[in-house]
């Protein structure tokens, strides 16, 4: 089974995701730290992350940067936003998420363009949504318990400017698929977010193999 989880910056589709994974047995993987990866590369080579050459360039990263802490950080979160949007990069970083999809027995991608690029014949599609006041807040309260100083008003506004490149960009623009089924999660806690998606995959598969859900995964 391949499960495509798709959202917004800081929606809680990567916490949805991994709980999916280990709920099911399947393997997961963060795309955004692809795209992260290269964003950081790219600002280690002391390119331009709007550059399309300095960009694709820099998808040659070495594995061992996809363990640095630092591709966590919003400034990384930034700069990934910046080079996704070359169809250089986004083709660079094809084959990869798409052999990861493809492996026997299936997997959970989560990123912007899983269910419509990467894996559209994923058998469940997530949208995972929240309001940038509720993603916004969240954040803060994680880079506060870190120790970090931050405004509660930046965050959103970063939130906001990088929700409008993924939305707005020409190639694999963020959208959901026509047979996504979207959760918002702007008024649910993290074990609510979570049981709500386990409940839609049970669903979903139950339908789509055409078995009540009681007998399903
Ligand atoms: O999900 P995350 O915040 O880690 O992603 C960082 C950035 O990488 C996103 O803002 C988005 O621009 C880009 N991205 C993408 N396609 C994906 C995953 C991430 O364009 N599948």
């Amino acid at each position: 089974m391949i499960v495509a989880v798709d959202g917004t910056t800081a929606s809680g589709k990567g916490t949805i995701a991994k709980a999916l994974a280990a709920r099911f047995s399947l393997p997961h993987l963060d795309t955004g730290l692809l795209y992260r990866a290269v964003g950081r590369q790219c600002w280690l080579d002391g390119g331009d992350p709007d550059d399309p050459v300095a960009a694709l360039a820099a998808c040659a990263f070495p594995e061992g940067l996809l363990a640095d802490p630092e591709l966590r950080s919003e400034e990384t979160g930034g700069l990934a936003s910046r080079v996704s949007v070359h169809p250089t990069v986004r083709r660079a970083l094809f084959e990869r998420q798409r052999a990861f999809a493809l492996q026997p027995g299936g997997a959970v991608l989560d990123g912007r363009d899983i269910g419509t690029v990467i894996a559209p014949e994923a058998e469940v599609k997530l949208f995972v949504i929240a309001s940038v006041e509720a993603r916004a807040r969240r954040r803060f309260l994680e880079m506060q318990a870190q120790g970090r100083e931050v405004s509660l008003e930046d965050i959103a506004t970063d939130l906001a400017a990088r929700d409008e490149r993924d939305r707005n960009r020409k190639d694999a623009p963020l959208v959901a698929a026509d047979d996504a089924v979207v959760l918002d999660t702007s008024e649910l806690g993290r074990e609510e977010a979570i049981a709500e998606a386990i409940g839609l995959v049970k669903r979903r598969y139950a339908q789509t193999h055409g078995i009540p859900a009681s007998k399903g995964i």
